[in-house]
C-alpha cells in the first residue's frame, strides 16, 4: 500500500504481477542491405526483435500486414525496413506514411532523416507545409508523410499533380491504425479506397503496412479499415521488465452527497496527485495520464502541494504537460523526465501519441482510458528491461471502471477490444462516392469497390439529388468547378459543423458536431475545448455559430433532454421466451429542454429551461423487451418498471465500451415502461451519429458479454440506492431520474436467465 493512505480503508481491489518477458532477436532479413543496416547498428539495435523481421518480410514480399504489439515494441522497424530498402535500391519507387496526429509523423519523419540514407528524400507534407515547398514534396520526395485529412483534401483531389509519385507508389504505412475507430475509422476506410482507386488508376497496387496497438483481431480491423485481406504479426519479440498491476477504487466519502442524494467517491484525480507525491518521495519517475488538461494541472498542483511541505526542492521535481506544446518544448520534457530532472509528470493523453517516452519506474492512470488497448499502451510507458516498475488505475466515478476494478480478469486477461468501424454505413459513403466521383468518374466496379451492396442505392440518391449524372461511361460529379471535398469533415459526423468562436477576439476555436450542439454548447454551457474551459455565450444553430468565453467555473453543466425514439424497420429479432432482442434502425428525436449546474461533489447548484428545436437522428439501435409479465414475475411492481429499465439502460451504457471501441459519448440510450412500437417495456441503445458506426451492431453481436458485465457492474458497487459508479450517468436528460439500482439487477437477471436458456442464441 502506498505512503499516505489513511489507514482503515482498503482502496486497492487487485495487485498483481505482470512477469517479465526476454526479447527474442532474430537475424536481419537477408533482403536488408548493409547499408541500411549500418544507421540502425550505430544506434544500438544490433538485431531486430521477433515481430520487427516477421511483419517487414511480410511486407517485402508484397502482402499487406499489420503489426500489433505493446508501446515501445519497436513497431516502427518493421516498416522501416521495408520502405527504406525499397527507396535505397529502386530511386523510382515511392512511399506514403499516414498517421491520425501531426505530432507522431513529425516524430516518425526526424527518425528517418536522422538515419540518412541515401536515396531516402523523406518530407512531410500537411496543413503546415508552405505552399512553395508543396510543390518540392510532390516532385522530389519519394517518402512523403502525411495524415487523413491531408490526403482527402490536398492529395486526392489534386491527384493528377501527384501523377509521378502515385505512379511509383509502392508502400503505404498506416501508423497506430487503431485510432481510426468508430465513425472516423469508417471515413478513414473509404479514404483509402479512394486512394487505393486513383493509385489503380496509375497502375500502382501498393502494399499496405500497418502498425497497431495490441488489440483483439488487429488483420480483421485492419481488413475492415483498407479493404484487403491482412495477415497479422502479434507475437512481440521485444523485452520487458515485470510490472506490478494495481487497481485502485476510491473510497466512497462519507460527508458529500451527489445528484438525488447518491453517494460520492473521492475524486481519481485527487487520488492520482497523492499518489504522484508518493511517488516522487520514493525517488521513482512517474508519469499520471488525466483526461484533461485541467485535471492534469490541478493534480500537478496536489502533488506539489503535498512535496512542498516535505521538501520544496522536491515540488519543482513535478510538472503539468499539455497538448499544444511546441516540438521543442515537448523533447526538452521528454528528456527532462529520462535524466530524472523531473520526477513527476501529469499529462493528458497528448502525450500518448508521438512522444519518446519509455522505461518509467511508475505509470498511474486517472480513469479507465475508454479502452483496455489505451490503457496498456499508457501503462507500457512504465518498464524497463531488467527494471521492476508499477502501473496503478485508479477508477473514476463511472460503472466501466467500477466493473473493471472487481473484475481484474476483464481489465488484465480478457483479449482486448476490437477496432469496431462500419464502412457501409450510408451517411459516410455518400459524401466518399461523391469525392470519389469527383477524382475519377465511378464504374459501376468502383462503387461495388467503394461501398459493397450498399453503396448502389446511395449512388442512386446522389443521381437524384442532381450531385451525380449518370452518363454511359458511369457516375459523374456534377459540378467541375466545385469540389465535394471541403464540406466533407472526416472527423466528424456530417451536416454543417457549429463553429466556436471566442466573442472577444473573434478567434476561431475549433468545431461542433452539430447533432450533439444543442446539448454541449448551449447557452451557459461550460464547454471543454482541447482541454481548455470555455463558458458559452449564444448559439446559433442556423448560422452554426457559437460564441464563448474562456472561463473556468467551479461547476459543469449538463443539458436536460427529452428523448422520443421510433423504430424505422427491424433488420433481427430473436424471441427468447418473453424476452426479444433486436436489431434495426431508428429515429432518435432529441430537445434538449434545459440544464443543470453542479459542483465537482455532484451537488447540483440550479436548474435553468432552455428552448431549443428537436433534433432528429437516423441511426442503428439493439434493443430488448421483456413482457409485462415477465417483469412481475422478477419481482418488480409496475411503479418501479421506469426506474429499473433507466437504471439498466444507463449501466449498459457504461459498459459497451467493454466489448465495442466506443466510448459512452459516441452512444445513446431510451427506456420506458411501455413503448408504442414494441407494445413492451423496452431498453434502447442506439449509435449516436447518423446511419450508426457499428456500435450497435457490435453490442447485439456480444450480447450476453455486455448485459453480463453490466449486471456485474452494478451489483459490485457497494452504494446503497444508485451513484455515478454505477447506475448514474453524466450525460443523463433526465437529471437521472427515476433510477432504481436493485430493480436494474432484477430486469439483467430475467434477461440474462432468458438468454441462457437458449443454448443457441
Ligand atoms: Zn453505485
Ligand atoms: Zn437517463
Amino acid at each position: 500500500m502506498l505512503a499516505g493512505t489513511p489507514s482503515g480503508e482498503s482502496p486497492l481491489t487487485h495487485a498483481e504481477i505482470v512477469p517479465a518477458r526476454d526479447g527474442r532477436p532474430t537475424g536481419w532479413p537477408d533482403w536488408v542491405p548493409e547499408t541500411v543496416r549500418a544507421p540502425f547498428l550505430a544506434r544500438g539495435v544490433t538485431r531486430p526483435w521477433g515481430h520487427q523481421a516477421a511483419a517487414a518480410e511480410h511486407a517485402w514480399a508484397g502482402e499487406h500486414v499489420v503489426v500489433s504489439t505493446g508501446t515501445a515494441s519497436g513497431k516502427s522497424l518493421a516498416y522501416q525496413l521495408p520502405v527504406l530498402t525499397r527507396l535505397h535500391t529502386d530511386p523510382r519507387a515511392t512511399a506514403l506514411y499516414l498517421s491520425p496526429t501531426k505530432a507522431l509523423g513529425a516524430d516518425q519523419l526526424r527518425t528517418v532523416h536522422d538515419l540518412r540514407i541515401d536515396g531516402v528524400r523523406a518530407a512531410s507534407y500537411d496543413g503546415d507545409t508552405p505552399i512553395p515547398e508543396r510543390d518540392w514534396v510532390r516532385q522530389h520526395a519519394n517518402w512523403v508523410f502525411t495524415n487523413p485529412d491531408m490526403l482527402h483534401r490536398g492529395v486526392l483531389p489534386r491527384h493528377g499533380r501527384w501523377t509521378t509519385f502515385l505512379r511509383r507508389l509502392r508502400y503505404v504505412v498506416i501508423d497506430e491504425c487503431h485510432s481510426y475507430r468508430g465513425l472516423f475509422g469508417s471515413h478513414v476506410a473509404l479514404l483509402l479506397r479512394r486512394l487505393r482507386r486513383v493509385c489503380a488508376r496509375y497502375g500502382a497496387h501498393p502494399t499496405f503496412v500497418l502498425a497497431s496497438a495490441t488489440v483483439s483481431e488487429p488483420a480483421a480491423s485492419a481488413s475492415v479499415l483498407t479493404g484487403l485481406d491482412v495477415v497479422e504479426v502479434t507475437d512481440d519479440g521485444s523485452p520487458r521488465g515485470a510490472r506490478a498491476v494495481a487497481l485502485w477504487e476510491p473510497p466512497l466519502l462519507e460527508e458529500v452527497t451527489g445528484e438525488n442524494g447518491a453517494p460520492v467517491r473521492r475524486s481519481a484525480g485527487a487520488e492520482t496527485a497523492r499518489m504522484l507525491a508518493d511517488l516522487v518521495l520514493e525517488g521513482a519517475r512517474s508519469l499520471a495520464f488525466v483526461r484533461s488538461r485541467r485535471g492534469a494541472e490541478l493534480t500537478a498542483l496536489g502533488a506539489r502541494r503535498v512535496l512542498s511541505e516535505v521538501d520544496p526542492e522536491l515540488a519543482a521535481q513535478v510538472a503539468a504537460y499539455r497538448a499544444g506544446y511546441l516540438p521543442e518544448e515537448r523533447r526538452e520534457l521528454e528528456q527532462a523526465l529520462l535524466t530524472g530532472a523531473l520526477r513527476g509528470v501529469a499529462t493528458t493523453n497528448a502525450l500518448e501519441l508521438g512522444v519518446d517516452i519509455a522505461g518509467l519506474d511508475a505509470v498511474v492512470v486517472a480513469g479507465f482510458p475508454g479502452t483496455r488497448a489505451s490503457f496498456w499502451q499508457q501503462a507500457g510507458r512504465a518498464g524497463r528491461s531488467g527494471d521492476d516498475a508499477l502501473v496503478v488505475l485508479v477508477a473514476r466515478d463511472d460503472p466501466l471502471d467500477t466493473y473493471l476494478v472487481h473484475h481484474p480478469q476483464a481489465m488484465l486477461g480478457a483479449p482486448l477490444e476490437r477496432c469496431v468501424l462500419d464502412p457501409t454505413n450510408p451517411y459516410v459513403l455518400a459524401p466518399h462516392l461523391a469525392c470519389a466521383a469527383s477524382e475519377i468518374p465511378l464504374t459501376r466496379d468502383d462503387v461495388d469497390a467503394l461501398g459493397g451492396p450498399a453503396a448502389l442505392a446511395v449512388v442512386d440518391d446522389l443521381v437524384a439529388e442532381g450531385l451525380l449524372r449518370r452518363r454511359r461511361g458511369g457516375w459523374f460529379w456534377s459540378h467541375p468547378t466545385d469540389r465535394p471535398h471541403a464540406g466533407v469533415d472526416i472527423r466528424g459526423s456530417g451536416g454543417e459543423q457549429v463553429v466556436l468562436v471566442e466573442t472577444e477576439t473573434g478567434r476561431m476555436l475549433g468545431t461542433v458536431d452539430p447533432g450533439t450542439a444543442p446539448a454541449t454548447v448551449h447557452p451557459g454551457a461550460v464547454h471543454l475545448h482541447q482541454g481548455e474551459s470555455y463558458v458559452v455565450d449564444t448559439l446559433d444553430l442556423d448560422d452554426g455559430l457559437a460564441h464563448v468565453h474562456a472561463e473556468d467555473p467551479e461547476w459543469t453543466t449538463q443539458a436536460r433532454t427529452v428523448i422520443d425514439i421510433s423504430v424505422e424497420e427491424t433488420e433481427e429479432c430473436s424471441a427468447f421466451g418473453d424476452l426479444q432482442v433486436c436489431l434495426g434502425s431508428v429515429e432518435v428525436t432529441e430537445q434538449v429542454v434545459g440544464y443543470l449546474r453542479k459542483l465537482p461533489s455532484g451537488r447540483v447548484l440550479d436548474s435553468t429551461p432552455l428552448d431549443m428545436p428537436a433534433r432528429s437522428l437516423r441511426t442503428r439501435a439493439v434493443w430488448y423487451t421483456l413482457t409485462e409479465t415477465a417483469l412481475l414475475a422478477a419481482g418488480l411492481a409496475p411503479a418501479r418498471w421506469p426506474g429499473a429499465l433507466h437504471a439498466a439502460e444507463h449501466a449498459a451504457i457504461g459498459l459497451l465500451p467493454l466489448v465495442a471501441t466506443c466510448d459512452r459519448w459516441d452512444i445513446g440510450g431510451v427506456s420506458t415502461a411501455l413503448h408504442p412500437d414494441t407494445g413492451h417495456p423496452t431498453v434502447f441503445v442506439h449509435d449516436g451519429h447518423p446511419g450508426g458506426a457499428g456500435f450497435a451492431d457490435r453490442a447485439h453481436e456480444a450480447l450476453r458479454e455486455w448485459l453480463t458485465a453490466t449486471r456485474a457492474a452494478i451489483s459490485d458497487c457497494e452504494c446503497p440506492s444508485g451513484c455515478p459508479s454505477c447506475v448514474q450517468s453524466p450525460k443523463c436528460g433526465n437529471g437521472n431520474d427515476p433510477l432504481d439500482k436493485a430493480g436494474a439487477i432484477l430486469v439483467l437477471d430475467a434477461v440474462l436467465g432468458r438468454l441462457a436458456e437458449d443454448p443457441a442464441g
